[in-house]
């Protein structure tokens, strides 16, 4: 790639982060964010500042320590409510985004839908915006039908226009598609959802950390994001929910601290979100979250986006210098870049980048109904991070030069 376009990215994307992230040696391209994000030394020093320093259980202890974690943990879920517009009674932690997908599947659509009602998803869904809402129709008898993308690869709000009936009850979509990038225009999905009285539920995984997002401006009624791709902890998540759906909704699970009153003859429940969190919650990974939220904030996330939009179009503008490159997605999307390389498999391109220290994603993506629609068994995914540059954009594109000399 040349040195105008390189001069180009460096002045629309400054940030100079990779120094916070310990885990990236230098001349490593991590070009798997979409999977999971590094960890900042930030969030690195409040996990182990927890641990090392201040640790206890919540909820439960009378004694002094007991009580300070259990603020930083409720202090956690108003940061986690204020980060993405909502209240922190609405705000529910969970191990991931699949554990919040299954919850609302379970106690929501498990209790609110009934045989013959509808659930509208979009053909570039993840395995967890699929799979739950599979198991509880097959329950119940209810049906799936499925919004086709457009020609550009983003989901065809048009024809989910045409498609709801008023025997959708819900729609669940991607906020950002984790193999294209693409992003919904979540406030329109909103607005034909509630026109026919669906709920939407959006998966945002991929969005917080890419866009500021405010579920109230939306108007979405769920939304369901992990905390390991936002540059904080693994096996922590978050569920939002509209308080009037949350109160409605049954537990999930029963254990300690979801209850109210318990007897043989019967148990009630503590209202929400205590009602869905059973057993000691990840009380550090809580922290870290709320960590990698201060850090996101820190930076900003218009800059942020700004930095992987700027990183996306100029891996885009590399990869089509190069001839037998196959680009997937729209032209903006959100720091995600799919492609193939003709008659190399995916997973042969990610083998060799390895060898040039480029480290990409390469199989199905869990979406293996959107590699259907494209034709593909497997794409190649480069995802971009706070702490990519320019550097990385050239190791990639020298390393597919390399994987098309290999393969003829
Ligand atoms: N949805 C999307 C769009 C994702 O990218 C992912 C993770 N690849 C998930 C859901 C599932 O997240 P987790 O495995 O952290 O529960």
């Amino acid at each position: 790639m040349n040195g105008t376009a390189l001069r180009t990215l460096s002045e629309a994307a400054p940030l100079d982060l990779v120094s916070d992230f310990p885990a990236i040696p230098t001349g490593w391209a991590y070009l798997d964010t979409a999977a999971t994000a590094q960890k900042p030394a930030q969030v690195i020093d409040a996990i182990t500042r927890a641990y090392a320093e201040t640790y206890a259980t919540v909820h439960r202890g009378v004694y002094q320590r007991s009580a300070d974690m259990t603020l930083a943990y409720e202090a956690a879920r108003r940061r986690v409510a204020g980060f993405i517009g909502g209240q922190p009674e609405e705000v529910v932690f969970v191990r991931g985004a699949t554990e919040a997908i299954n919850l609302v599947a379970e106690c929501w659509a498990g209790t609110q839908l009934k045989a013959g009602d509808r659930i509208l998803l979009s053909t570039l869904e993840h395995h967890s915006n699929i799979v739950p809402w599979q198991l509880v129709a097959e329950r119940i008898g209810a049906h799936i039908d499925v919004v086709p993308l457009t020609a550009d690869h983003r989901i065809d709000l048009d024809a989910m226009a045409a498609m709801l009936t008023e025997q959708h009850k819900l729609v669940a979509l991607a906020h950002v598609s984790n193999v294209l990038g693409s992003v919904l225009d979540a406030r329109r999905a909103a607005d034909l959802a509630h026109r026919q009285g669906a709920k939407l539920l959006l998966d945002g995984c991929q969005a917080v950390p890419r866009m500021a997002v405010d579920v109230a401006a939306i108007g979405a009624d769920f939304y369901a994001f992990s905390g390991h791709k936002l540059y904080g902890p693994t096996g922590i998540g978050v569920l939002w929910g509209r308080t009037e759906l949350l109160d409605a909704m049954p537990p999930y699970q029963g254990g300690g601290s979801m209850i109210d009153r318990v007897t043989f003859a019967r148990t009630t429940y503590a209202p929400p979100p205590a009602r869905f969190e059973a057993g000691t919650p990840h009380i550090v990974g809580a922290l870290g979250l709320a960590a990698a939220i201060d850090y996101v904030e820190g930076i900003g996330l218009d800059r942020i986006h700004a930095h992987e939009t700027a990183l996306v179009r100029e891996a885009r503008e590399a990869l089509k210098q190069i001839n037998s490159v196959r680009l997937f997605g729209p032209e903006d999307s959100a720091g995600i870049v799919s492609f193939a390389v003709e008659g190399v498999h995916p997973h042969d391109i990610g083998t060799i980048l390895d060898e040039g220290n480029v480290a990409i994603r390469a199989g199905h993506h869990c979406a293996q109904p959107l590699m259907d629609a494209l034709g593909v068994p497997a794409t190649a995914r480069a995802s971009f991070g706070v702490y990519n540059g320019p550097a990385d954009i050239e190791a990639l594109a020298r390393g597919i030069e390399r994987v098309t000399r290999i393969f003829g």
